[in-house]
């Protein structure tokens, strides 16, 4: 499991639990959740969670396109 976080301070974190390093994609875990982040920087925390500007954001960040999957 893992999750973005934007708080209304402007601090960001990523959260990833150990299982994600068992399941052998932590990197494309950490390019769809600092995907979010992007997204919020650039577009506003009152986007769509995988919308539109998420999917481009990711698809331009992320080393492999598996990352912009919705169901992670
Ligand atoms: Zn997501």
């Amino acid at each position: 499991m893992a999750r973005a976080v934007r708080y209304e301070s402007g601090r960001e974190e990523v959260w990833v639990s150990g299982d994600i390093l068992e399941e052998g994609d932590y990197a494309q875990t950490l390019d769809h959740e600092s995907s979010h982040l992007r997204t919020w920087r650039d577009f506003g925390t009152h986007v769509h969670m995988h919308g539109r500007q998420w999917r481009k954001s990711c698809r331009e960040m992320a080393s492999a396109l598996a990352a912009c999957e919705e169901t992670r």
